[in-house]
């Protein structure tokens, strides 16, 4: 079997698209604020390309760089601004934050209705009854492409490798949400004995590890479909000379040939996880116009 890929880009088109409309139906642009505490150039870059995903639908970007000692008091003071100004509807707390601040506290600070990565409490908290409105935008992009592509989840073997607060938890509470159709859902993690044991099983396989190669072809059921969100750098070998890939945590050119379905990486889910910033953001201006 060769696989049939899921890619991003349609996806995410027709999102963006949706947000194309939604901006210019609203009486102002949305505004979003990136808040960088750091000199990553990685950080930076994300920044960069946040900046041209809004330019592209008439939402403002501004980056708001601060000293990569700051405190989390100075942080705080920072999105306490940013709450109190009517003219940002739209917040982002930028990785990573100096050593000693915990980005926890800091995205608490962020008023939910303008948490445009839905990482706020109480945005997570409302994942659990079923409001994905501002849900986390990574796991939003998983449950949405399994849906686009028709995957029928109910009572399926599905399994989640990665628990992190931003991706694979909060990927197991949207996927469980609907009362009769959900999958049956298993999460492994770092502490998991036998991870090939669990991705064998798995008719719907979502991995969110952030390990190259973590899941080889032989951890892949045959027919399942495969949901790769890692995004790693590797160094290879292109004609004697040294290169850098952007690979996922699953080896593709293995699992192509056993799955039903599988997501690229590069353009599979980090695609749809932009269009769905772009798609809280419009959430968030509405909500406070
Ligand atoms: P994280 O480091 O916070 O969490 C990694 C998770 O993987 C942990 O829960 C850990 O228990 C689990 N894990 C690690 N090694 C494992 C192993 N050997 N066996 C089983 N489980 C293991 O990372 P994260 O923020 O959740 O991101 C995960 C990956 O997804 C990274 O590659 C990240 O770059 C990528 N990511 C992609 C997008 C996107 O838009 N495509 C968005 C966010 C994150």
């Amino acid at each position: 079997m060769t696989a049939e890929l899921i890619e991003g880009g349609p996806i995410a088109e027709a999102i963006t698209e949706q947000v194309r409309k939604d901006v210019a139906s609203l009486a102002s642009a949305p505004k979003l604020v990136g808040v960088l505490a750091s000199d990553n150039p990685g950080a930076k870059y994300y920044a960069r390309s946040q900046e041209k995903a809004c330019a592209e639908v008439g939402i403002e970007y501004e980056l708001r760089q601060l000293d990569a000692d700051s405190s989390a008091d100075d942080l705080e003071a920072e999105i306490a601004r940013i709450n109190a100004d009517s003219a940002v509807t739209g917040v982002i707390l930028l990785m990573p934050v100096p050593d000693g601040v915990n980005p926890r506290r800091v995205q608490q600070a962020i008023r939910p209705d303008k948490d445009v990565e839905g990482v706020h409490p109480a945005n997570i908290g409302r994942l659990f009854y079923g409001d994905f409105s501002l849900a986390p935008c990574t796991p939003h992009a998983v449950v949405t492409m399994l849906r686009q592509s028709g995957v029928d989840l109910k009572g399926k073997e599905t399994v989640v490798v990665g628990h992190s607060e931003i991706v694979g938890k909060p990927t197991v509470v949207m996927l469980l949400q609907s009362l009769m159709e959900s999958p049956t859902v298993t999460c492994c993690h770092i502490a998991t004995r036998d991870l090939a044991f669990h991705t064998r099983r798995a008719e719907v396989l979502v991995v969110a590890a952030g390990k190259a190669g973590l899941v080889s072809g032989d951890m892949v059921r045959e027919g399942a479909v495969v949901i790769d969100v890692g995004i790693n750098r590797v160094k290879v070998e292109v004609d004697g000379e040294k290169k850098t890939r952007i690979v996922g945590d699953v080896e593709f050119e293995a699992a192509v040939e056993k799955a039903s379905m599988i997501t690229p990486v590069p353009g599979g889910v980090g695609l749809v996880t932009t269009a769905m910033l772009l798609a809280n953001t419009v959430e968030c201006a509405r909500r406070q116009s």
